[in-house]
Parts: C-alpha cells; structure tokens; sequence
C-alpha cells in the first residue's frame, strides 16, 4: 500500500546488456580519423582499446551477453533499489509520483562502475599490461580503480590539477584501490610537457588530461591501453543495466514512466536508464517522454550547433558528429564536474536531433536548490551532477501539479555527493556562484571545429 522501496533478487541481475544502435531509428554517423578525416579503421582503435571493446563499439547487435565475471562483480552492488520518493512529493504537494533508481549504492558511489567492472575484464582477457584513464572531479577514475584492482590490472589516473589539489580524498580512494594518481599536466608525456612549458601553473583541464592518457597508451608499444568512462557506444551500453532492472521495478509498484529524466555529461548515465524504455517506445508500443538535463555553463545539447569535432583538446581523439561547444571549449568552474565536457554522445545527440529525445539547461543555483530539498526530504546528498536531475524531476512534478495531472516521473539519481561536501558548503555560506549561458566562450570555440565535408 504504501511500498517505499522496490527491490529485485540477484538471480533478476540483467544477463544481456541493451544496444541502442539495433532499434535506433536514425542511424549512427561515422567516426573519422583526427589527421585524414577519413573513417577510422579497427587499426586505429586497436592501439587504444581490445578487440572485444571495439566489436561492442561498432556492433548492431540487440543484445550483447554480460560475462559470468562482470555479472559476479556486479553482484556487490546490484540489483540496486529503487525508490519512490514519497516524502520528497508530499513536500512538493504534487499529484506526480517521482521514483529514482540509485546508482550512488555502488562502492565508488555512482553508476561508473557498471562500465568500468565490464572494461577491465575486456582488457585483461584481452592481455592488456596496464590501463590509464583520466579524471576530473574523480568519479570514473574511482570506479576504474576499483574495477582494476578486482582484475588485478595497473592503472595510472591522470586527475585534472585543481580537482587533485582541491578533492584529496578522491586520490587517496584511487591509492586505496592500488591506482596511481598523476596531477595532470604531468611532465611524463610530451602533451605534458608542452603545456608546462607554456604555463608552468596550469590548472589543467579534462581535456589535456584525456590527451595524457591517450598520449601514455599510444607511446607504450601495446603493453598499455586507455579507458573511457562516457560518450561511446559500449560503455553507454554497459550502462543498460540501470533501465534493464528499472523495468522490472517499475513492474513491481505497477506502474510505468510517464517521464524519465536524467542528467548528461557524455551521456552514459542518462543513456542507461533511458534507452530500454525507449526499446519500448520503439518495439513495443510505449510513448514516455526522456528529458536529457545540462547545466548552463555547458549547455551543450540546448545551444551547441551538430557538426563534426574532435573528442579532445590535443585532437588526438576521433572526429564525431555530435553537438558540440568546441574542443578548445573551457567550461565555468561549476561543481558538477562530469558535465563540463564539450560533447556528447553520438547515439544521444542523434536521437536529439531527430526529436525522441528533451534537453533542458538549469542554473548551479537552482540546480543546488533542489539538491538541497532533496537532502531534506529523501536524505539522500546528490552528487552535484546527479543534482541537475533531481531539479528537473521536481520541475516536472511541479508542472503536473499546476495542471492537476498524475505524472509518472522516474530519475537516475547517478551518484551520491558525499565527496562534494564543499560544493554544499558554498551553498550554505550563500557563496555559490550562479552561471549564465557563456556565449562568447563558445563563440570562440566554435571558430575551432573542422571543417568536414561528407
Ligand atoms: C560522471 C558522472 C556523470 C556524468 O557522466 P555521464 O556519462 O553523462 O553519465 C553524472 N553523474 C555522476 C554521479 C557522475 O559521476
């Protein structure tokens, strides 16, 4: 009658992971290499990732078998709940219903580890020496860490300088996991060393650090490969189990989503819980609505033209089409961290462009605001991107009220804020800073993206 939590049993574990590209009714663009801007080749790919990764990556395949290995790792923390927000909308006085699924009960405290678990099992039986990566706020180098550390795989984590001076506890989570932590920009790799060059006190940015990783990958002679944690097809697709199990809970109170809402930084999180209900819009007769929430600082879906760009800053990554704010692009400092980045993912922005898919832009501050009522309602601290979604349920539950409606509102809460106490803290002391639209930083920006004729 009054039912909170829906819980699922770990034989109800999904076994397939869910691939959009057999459904999608828009098919995918291709990606091209940085230098010729011709397609990429497996050649190509194969100095940065295993083979069976790159299958995922390009494979039109429904569904795709989860290994015994990842699915005995997975059991740690899933099937996670979900829960229905009650007291959330007695203090919202809405006739909407609002469910999220946490994410945050993983150990690393967000819903990265569902790739990450999947990437370095790949890898290790790929025959991989070492994985790098890099971080910014030090959710996915986490959770990669994490992941390794079950596999028994070594990993250097090049962390964005400010996040390593300002989020210690973040690196010493990593150490803790057996990780090495870099500050980047390091002077191990030659991008490195350029920027110091230029800028001796460069804070850096995910963007440089991504382009040290690939750099340590790339110059290794095969013993070492590089992780992602968002934008491509397969880690999206490890992220399917997150609507896979939301399914079947929805299932269990009864009830089905009117709307699901999640917050897109490269998209993963979002893709995850989203996808399998847009299975159903497309295979199975269903008409939910999916809203894809950014923050103003980096509105990238909401304001970003769709062109081709490179994946980051040194353009050593692939050329994709995807909106974008440019690869020279440097977003506000806002909180949330993993939203600054200046794409997204392929599948998302076309599937966005061709209307299956809402994007909407909120403010830090009233991003906060909602965190805030969420904390004190549901007792749960949002991580400060997870916290863009939480907005948006309540917006959404606010906009049923004012038209008498009973909305199903379902959010991925992606991730606990436990590590991100001196965001609140700006908040309580009235210190936080609020961000308009940066028009003229990604004016500039878009000077920058190539020009590619298909
Ligand atoms: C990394 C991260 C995000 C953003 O990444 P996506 O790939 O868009 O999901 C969102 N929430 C949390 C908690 C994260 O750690």
């Amino acid at each position: 009658m009054s039912q909170t939590k829906f819980t699922l049993n770990e034989t109800d574990l999904p076994k397939a992971w869910y691939n959009i590209n057999a459904d999608s009714p828009v098919p995918p663009t291709p990606v091209l290499h940085p230098q010729t801007q011709e397609p990429v080749t497996p050649d190509f790919l194969g100095v940065l990732f295993p083979m069976e990764l790159i299958l995922q990556e390009v494979s039109t395949e429904r569904y795709i078998d989860i290994p015994e290995e990842v699915r005995e790792i997975y059991k740690l923390w899933r099937p996670t709940p979900l829960i229905r927000a009650r007291r959330l909308e007695k203090a919202l006085d809405t006739p909407a219903h609002i469910y999220f699924k946490h994410e945050g009960v993983s150990p690393s405290g967000s819903h990265k580890p569902n790739t990450a678990v999947a990437q370095a099992f790949y890898n290790k039986v790929g025959g991989t020496g070492a994985l790098t990566t890099e971080t910014g706020a030090g959710q996915w180098g986490s959770a990669l860490s994490l992941a390794c550390n079950f596999f028994d795989l070594p990993l250097e984590v090049y962390m964005v300088k400010v996040s390593y001076q300002q989020k210690p506890y973040r690196r010493v989570l990593m150490e803790t996991y057996g990780a090495e932590v870099f500050a980047s920009p390091t002077n191990h790799t030659q991008f490195g060393q350029a920027i110091l060059a230029d800028d001796p006190e460069s804070p850096g940015s995910l963007g440089i650090a991504i382009s040290e990783a690939v750099e340590a990958a790339a110059t290794s002679e095969g013993s070492k490969k590089y992780s992602l944690g968002s934008v491509l097809n397969h880690v999206l697709m490890h992220q399917s189990v997150i609507g896979e199990e939301a399914i079947k809970q929805m299932d269990l109170a009864d009830e089905y989503p009117d709307v699901v809402v999640g917050c897109v930084g490269g998209g993963s999180n979002f893709a995850g819980i989203a996808y399998p209900f847009l299975r159903e819009n497309l295979t199975n007769g269903k008409d939910t609505r999916f809203v894809a929430v950014e923050p103003t600082a980096t509105p990238t879906l909401t304001k970003g033209p769709y062109a081709f760009d490179y994946g980051d800053t040194a353009k050593m990554a692939p050329i994709v089409k995807m909106f974008t704010l440019g690869h020279t692009f440097v977003p506000p400092p806002i909180h949330a961290g993993g939203l600054r980045y200046h794409g997204m993912a392929p599948s998302i922005c076309a599937l966005y462009d061709a209307g299956y898919i809402e994007a909407v832009a909120t403010h830090q501050l009233a991003t906060f605001e909602g965190a805030m009522m969420f904390a004190q309602t549901e007792g749960i601290i949002p991580a400060p991107e997870t916290a863009h979604a939480v907005r948006v349920a309540i917006d959404e539950a606010l906009d049923a009220k004012a038209k008498g409606e009973k909305r199903v509102i379902l959010f991925n809460l992606s991730g606990h804020g436990h590590f991100d106490l001196s965001a609140y803290q700006a908040y309580l002391s009235g210190e936080l800073a609020d961000y308009e639209y940066p028009q003229e930083a990604i004016e500039q920006a878009l000077e920058h993206i190539p020009q590619v004729s298909l």
